[in-house]
């Protein structure tokens, strides 16, 4: 029999503040996007909080220069080139062994499946450009679930709150940061340039600050009582901005949700499917929605991400075949010498938007189309527009609940 009783995290510690509820806080659910500067600052603050449930996104690997911002990074993780979100998670896990922290080493909009985000009590984003900023806004508006955005350069950094319907990321900008934005939308596939952002110059005490404050205003969000009765008051509709270089700190009323902005989708008619996978192949998957919705034309609309089967150079009617998601196209070009040396311009795709009964590839798996795990699909049928959760998958991304 042990005789060291494991101490509860935090009792004796935060019993003392008036707000902060252990059962609450032990039970909540945040994922955090983004696992750089910022993240890391977000992961170590939340796991010290001892928030029950992490879930950490990122597709980037570990490079030297991460280093001197992230505190959870060593040299030797970028010797190894680990990837950020894995680190952080087994580095968080050392912080606070009495928490489930779980990570997904890839993109927040075609390897996070919807039925996450609609778990998750609050999203973190830790982004360092609009279009992510973008995509995470309309998946979290879909998935009714507030967001907390953060951002940073140099000294300066901001953080606000996105709520659907009350406050909109994308309905926030302005017209000219929108074209960017579309334009970059635009240059997926064949056509994408590959164009490494521009790095922003940031500090790690400005990370410290906005990745505190991000964390402090999920903290309320969680304590959703607390909010309701006026113990605390959010960002939401704020917008809290901090200027090192000269010790401004400013707070601006910042609100904006607009009739026709087309972030503002809310997928709340789901219809739960606990035979269906993103393992599932796509005639079986045909045949399971036919049955349960009940209706004959199915047609998997491809909402995140679209199917590449073919290249062709205009030149020499040479064939690739990628078979893969469009947003993987451009690496699969560079690795592919034949097609890197090419003119972009040279290369034409055939790409699927819309998945029937006529894609001649049936036996493919709804994750290998680029549908991740987890996720809710958007199916047209002769009785209209149905949302259907692949809710096999669930058991894949655990939450811990505690007493
Ligand atoms: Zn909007």
């Amino acid at each position: 029999m042990e005789e060291l009783e494991i101490k509860e995290w935090g009792k004796e510690v935060f019993d003392l503040l008036s707000w902060y509820k252990m059962d609450v806080v032990k039970n909540a659910k945040v994922l955090v996007v983004g696992a750089g500067a910022l993240g890391n600052e977000v992961i170590k603050n939340l796991a010290l909080f001892g928030v029950g449930n992490i879930y950490i996104v990122d597709f980037d690997t570990i490079e030297y220069s991460n280093l001197t911002r992230s505190v959870l990074f060593r040299e030797d993780d970028a010797d190894k080139g680990y990837f950020k979100a894995e680190v952080a998670c087994r580095k968080a896990r050392e912080i606070n062994p009495n928490i489930n922290i779980q990570c997904i080493c890839g993109k927040l909009n075609t390897d996070v499946g919807l039925g996450l985000y609609r778990k998750m009590d609050v999203v973190i984003g830790c982004l360092d450009s609009r279009l992510a900023r973008l995509q995470l806004n309309r998946l979290c508006m879909r998935a009714d679930v507030s967001w907390v955005e953060g951002g940073m350069e140099n000294l300066t950094g901001n953080v606000r709150i996105f709520k659907q319907g009350e406050n909109c990321y994308e309905c926030g900008l302005t017209e000219n940061a929108k074209q960017n934005i579309f334009q970059q939308l635009s240059c997926a596939g064949v056509a994408h340039r590959n164009e490494k952002q521009g790095r922003i110059p940031t500090t790690p005490v400005i990370a410290s600050i906005i990745g505190a404050v991000e964390v402090q205003e999920a903290m309320k969000l969680i304590h959703k009582d607390e909010v309701q009765s006026g113990v605390f008051s959010t960002l939401l509709g704020k917008w809290f901005h901090y200027e090192g270089m000269h010790n401004h700190v400013s707070i601006y009323d910042s609100v904006a949700f607009f009739d026709d902005c087309p972030s503002h989708e809310c997928w709340n008619d789901i219809v739960k499917m606990p035979s269906l996978s993103a393992d599932t192949r796509i005639n079986d998957a045909f045949t399971l929605i036919q049955e349960t919705l009940g209706v004959k034309d199915v047609e998997i609309n491809l909402r995140n991400d679209k199917f590449v089967d073919i290249i062709v150079s205009k030149n020499d009617n040479q064939r690739f075949t990628p078979m893969l998601p469009e947003s993987k196209i451009s690496d699969y070009i560079d690795n592919n010498y034949d097609l890197y040396t090419r003119s972009r311009s040279d290369l034409n795709q055939n790409a699927y938007e819309n998945i029937d009964e006529g894609f001649p590839y049936q036996r493919l798996t709804l994750r290998e189309i680029g549908i991740p795990y987890y996720d809710v699909i958007e199916i047209t049928t002769e009785k209209g527009v149905f949302h259907v959760e692949l809710s096999k998958d669930e058991d894949r991304f655990p939450i811990v609940v505690k007493e």
